[in-house]
């Protein structure tokens, strides 16, 4: 993606619409997106989303280090640079505090595939990251969450909250979206006490391939 002013902008209506809607609280959340150069622009560190202005999202490079911006990025750079030095096929990266998604990071096996919405956005279940890091071991935290990915796009950082990937950022805020639904039926599904009926493999990867390939074409 380009930098521009309407991209940090749009990052920063990202967050606010996200907050808006409950998947962010205070400054827990963040967004980062991947610039034609190959560097990361990532939202910075404990700043309100409302006061936050264009100039403000700083620039690291895939090592982590500051290209430019006057504002320190966010405490969970590890997890945005990781991810996007592991995932090529991924531009953009959504961490939130979603409260349905984070019950199902405290629900051992994550959320199963059950739905086609989860076969088509995610391409199989929702897995949890493989130990727990605590969020001030920022290094640590990157390398479990970045070590928990396959080549899923969507992830419960346990005991902590989800994370999303995106080819685009506006791929990554409907994965954000699709995640806290589907973790929401998810907990209504436990409740009911009812067997869960899941996916199979073969039906999960023909949703992810008619959600890559096929829409449009009928
Ligand atoms: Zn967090």
């Amino acid at each position: 993606m380009k930098d521009s002013e309407e991209l940090r902008q749009k990052v920063i209506e990202t967050c606010l619409t996200l907050r808006e809607q409950g998947y962010m609280f205070g400054t827990w959340g963040n967004i980062s997106v991947r610039l034609d150069d190959g560097n990361i622009l990532i939202t910075p560190s404990k700043l309100d989303y409302a006061e936050m202005k264009p100039e403000d999202l700083p620039v690291i490079s895939p090592d982590g280090s500051i290209i430019s911006g006057t504002r320190l990025p966010t405490s969970e750079r590890e997890i945005h640079r990781g991810m996007m030095n592991r995932r090529p096929d991924m531009n953009a990266v959504i961490h939130t505090h979603s409260p349905y998604a984070m019950a199902c990071s405290a629900i051992e096996g994550g959320i199963p595939a059950f739905s086609e919405e989860i076969a088509q956005l995610f391409g199989g279940p929702i897995r949890l990251s493989e130990k727990f890091a605590p969020s001030d071991a920022h290094v640590e935290l990157g390398k479990v969450v970045c070590d928990s990915f396959g080549n899923d796009n969507a992830l419960l950082i346990r005991n902590h909250g989800p994370i999303v990937l995106g080819r685009t950022l506006d791929e990554a805020f409907v994965s954000c979206q699709v995640l806290e639904k589907s973790a929401k039926i998810y907990i209504n599904l436990l409740q009911t006490g009812a067997k869960i009926n899941v996916l199979s493999d073969e039906a999960v990867a023909r949703g992810r391939d008619y959600f890559l390939n096929g829409y449009g074409r009928t």
